[in-house]
């Protein structure tokens, strides 16, 4: 059953097409008109109010679809999740910072939606996977004490809006105190005046601009420099010090927990998440920042970057499987490699949504799928997949509930 999905146009996304989402849309929809002057950021395949997916041959929703036919989810679902399909998939085209952000657990999301409808309009958590489809950097997570330190010994700009003082007890306390320590050093940073923020990067950039190579590497200086162009004075281009930087190449992946502190810096990615809109932001934006929330539920676990890559076990010769530790979603990447004519799916028994990214098949001997075609499958029905063009392997990913 295709889809006709719904993109966003948030203004960080990619143009015309440098962007995968809009030649994904052009490709699968004859109709649809590029319009270069546009930012095509994300499409989204579900059920979400925001941008809710709809049955392109019965010409209603996902969602009623859903409704009116509530077998089609699988019994585990229903059971864990009620009525609803529980995720949304998405493809992320992105050509500048979108905001450091973090999202809250299942109960902080409940409070902040009871105590501030309008701004937390979503009362869900919003764990979510992201696998990149070209090169895709990112921040995530507190790096190492260990990188963060070399930082501020090197950075005095960084110790100046900091505080020195804050900065001392930081180099100096033991094991016991750091979490805390580092939970004061970041406040304090982003509760930093803007005009001290915005002179000391000033400051920053000038020094670094005459630095030679190795040294300019080591501080990041070119990353610094592009936010800085595209975010001038934001507190969030100091976050670099603070965070991993990730570079992905395609097919590799991160897994974002609850309260986790990231940021999506470029390229494109197949997303996953629980159906929510939840984000608590605190700089590369110009939305609302919500420092105070921000500070209070990050979760300060200082790891490698090693740690924060996602990895996929292996189901069949095909399909690679990312399963996070969250019942919501699951995420199957599948692979049909040149000279195979045909390949089963492997069957799920809950409601899944299938997105090819490259390639052209027959689907269960009847519609044509192209590249940017959307299908949603109900639980546990055989679905073959017959290779239409043998000249790239073809690429799919289908999202389904992990339950
Ligand atoms: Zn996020």
């Amino acid at each position: 059953m295709e889809l006709k999905c719904k993109i966003q146009t948030y203004d960080w996304g990619r143009h015309g097409i440098n962007s995968t989402v809009a030649t994904l849309m052009k490709s699968a929809n004859p109709d649809f008109v590029l319009d270069e002057k546009k930012p095509h950021a994300e499409l989204w395949m579900g059920t979400h109010p925001n941008g809710p997916s709809y049955m392109k041959d019965l010409n209603i929703t996902l969602e009623e679809y859903i409704k009116q036919n509530n077998e089609v989810l699988g019994n585990s679902v229903q059971q864990t999740f009620g009525s609803h399909l529980p995720f949304l998939l998405k493809v992320l085209s992105v050509n500048k910072a979108l905001s450091i952000q973090a999202h809250p657990n299942k109960k902080k999301a409940k409070e902040l939606h009871q105590q501030y409808p309008t701004i937390y309009k979503d009362a869900n958590h919003k764990p979510e996977l992201a696998i990149a489809l070209t090169p895709f950097e990112a921040l995530c997570g507190f790096r190492p004490i260990r990188e963060i330190k070399e930082f501020l010994k090197v950075l005095p700009e960084l110790r100046a809006v900091i505080g020195e003082d804050k900065v001392l007890k930081f180099m100096t306390t033991d094991e016991a105190g750091i979490t805390k320590a580092l939970k004061t050093c970041f406040h304090s940073l982003m509760t930093c005046d803007p005009g001290l923020i915005a002179l000391q990067l000033r400051k920053l950039l000038d020094r670094l601009s005459n630095l030679d190579e190795s040294l300019r590497q080591t501080l990041h200086a070119s990353l610094l420099e592009r936010l800085y162009s595209d975010y001038p004075g934001d507190v969030g281009c100091f976050g670099i010090y603070f965070f991993n930087f990730i570079t992905m190449q395609p097919g590799e992946a991160i897994y974002l927990g609850p309260n986790e502190p990231h940021a999506y810096l470029s390229g494109d990615c197949v997303e996953c998440m629980a159906c929510s809109d939840n984000v608590v932001r605190a700089g590369l934006t110009p939305k609302l920042k919500d420092v105070p929330t921000l500070v209070e539920i990050l979760t300060y676990t200082c790891e490698p970057l090693s740690a924060k890559r996602f990895q996929p076990s292996r189901e069949d010769e095909c399909t690679e499987v990312f399963r996070p530790p969250v019942s919501d979603f699951a995420v199957a990447k599948i692979t049909i490699p040149l000279g195979r004519s045909s390949y089963n799916i492997i069957p799920r028994s809950t409601a899944s949504i299938l997105i090819i990214i490259n390639g052209k098949g027959e689907i269960s001997s009847s519609k044509i799928l192209y590249r940017g075609s959307v299908v949603f499958i109900p639980a546990n029905e055989k679905v073959g997949i017959k290779v239409l063009c043998g000249c790239h392997p073809m690429l799919m990913f289908q999202a389904f509930v992990n339950v």
